[in-house]
């Protein structure tokens, strides 16, 4: 007999890949230039030269048994040592190789953590909108997801409904900023502000609710918005970082898990996140890739490019009518729907093979996730048909 589970998970495609796919068949009949297609999240921006050169070099310079074999299976001792380097410079910590654990990009970095803490009876707590491989991914350890209503005022933290959820079996609160798919940074009050709560929490119910921060993203901020480091605030943090979308490598499967000395029983917890990454049979992080963000641990790829579609998008939207939070980083942006009914709103853009994820996925009913890693000219050639659905809904100013 099979997992009725694996059965289900397995043969649903999430929305926003069944969205992509129909994209691919209608850009066969229509012509991919036809097609406004804003469902997925891969990068548009190629990786910097480096990430080449970082390539050719490793390849032509190093043993090749040693660049293609395994390593130890939190990864090998320079690139940790490399990136801890990289870390400390650029916010200040004191980590060291032996803080951090090599994973194949932020999805296993998340799921490594779950499995690490899961215990009978847990819940996770996040808050919408929310990345929805999350459930899957908590649930896969037998622990429950619970979500947090959003706040649809600024997407910062609804703490009146947190209070509600938190409880005695709450184990660990995972939050994702810049976030997917509003594209908002938690400020730092709100940060302050969490890590209070989770603090008076923890002392009220006598154990350690730990801190997941999903980071993606971090490097994709606007007009020099600060992103808090997490662990700066909050000693029971994990930071799950990736290179998929700071270096546009979302197919190499490259990140780590950061558990900093501060947290509560450092030994047992980095021995923990090793047992998980080996129970999920990880084995080690990609070992060439592995070497090359090792040396391009300080770059980005051309975030200015999304900065000017977001500029070009969110400016365009709002003129038209439509209500928006203007997102302070990565590149989604999510406004509500021109009917309560998100769904329909996308079937009705559909129509015009212009291509949105309804927010019902994200926990966040009556909105839209556009995804503007794109060529700028799709959004311009998308612009007039945003305005004609305006226009349909009577909502042009
Ligand atoms: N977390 C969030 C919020 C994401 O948006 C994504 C990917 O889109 C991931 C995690 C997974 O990233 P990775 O490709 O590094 O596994």
């Amino acid at each position: 007999m099979l997992s009725k589970d694996m059965i289900e998970i397995g043969s649903k495609r999430s929305t926003i890949r069944e969205i992509f796919e129909f994209g691919k068949r209608r850009a066969e009949i229509v012509g991919r230039d036809k097609i406004y297609d804003f469902s997925i999240g891969n990068p548009n921006v190629p990786a910097p030269e480096s990430v080449k050169e970082a390539i050719l070099d490793i390849l032509e310079n190093e043993d090749s048994t040693v660049v293609h074999g395994y390593t130890s299976a939190q990864g090998d001792d320079k690139v940790r040592e490399s990136i801890a380097d990289s870390i400390n410079k650029r916010f200040g910590t004191n980590y060291t190789k032996n803080n951090l654990y090599m994973t194949i990009g932020a999805a296993a970095s998340i799921s490594i953590c779950f499995k690490a803490l899961s215990c009978k009876d847990d819940e996770f707590i996040t808050f919408a909108p929310f990345f929805p491989e999350y459930r899957c991914f908590v649930e896969a350890t037998g622990a429950k997801l619970i979500v947090v209503e959003a706040n649809i005022e600024n997407f910062q933290i609804n703490f009146k409904e947190f209070e509600k959820s938190i409880n005695k079996n709450t184990k660990a609160v995972i939050i994702n900023s810049p976030n997917n798919p509003s594209g908002v940074v938690y400020s730092e009050e709100t940060i302050l502000k969490l890590t209070k709560l989770l603090k008076e929490k923890s002392k009220e119910y006598g154990h350690t609710i730990y801190l997941i921060s999903d980071e993606p993203y971090r490097e994709i901020v606007y007009k020099g918005v600060e992103v808090p480091y997490i662990t700066k605030y909050y000693d029971n943090t994990f930071v799950c970082y990736s290179y998929s979308k700071s270096l546009s490598l979302p197919g190499e499967r490259i990140g780590y898990v950061l558990v900093p000395n501060e947290i509560e029983n450092f030994q047992d917890t980095y021995a923990a996140i090793c047992g998980a990454g080996r129970v999920l049979g990880y084995v080690n992080a990609p070992s060439l890739f592995q070497r090359v963000v090792a040396k391009c641990a300080d770059q980005t790829s051309d975030v200015s490019i999304y900065e000017r579609n977001k500029e070009l998008l969110y400016n365009g939207l709002i003129e038209m009518g439509y209500k928006c939070v203007e997102p302070g980083g990565a590149f989604y942006l999510f406004p509500q729907s021109l009917e309560a009914d998100a769904k329909a709103f996308c079937e009705r853009a559909k129509k015009y093979d212009l291509l949105l994820v309804p927010g019902d996925d994200f926990g966040c009913p009556g909105h839209v996730r556009i995804s503007y890693c794109v060529q700028t000219e799709q959004i311009v050639n998308a612009l007039p048909i945003f305005k004609k659905l305006a226009e349909e809904y009577n909502i042009t100013k």
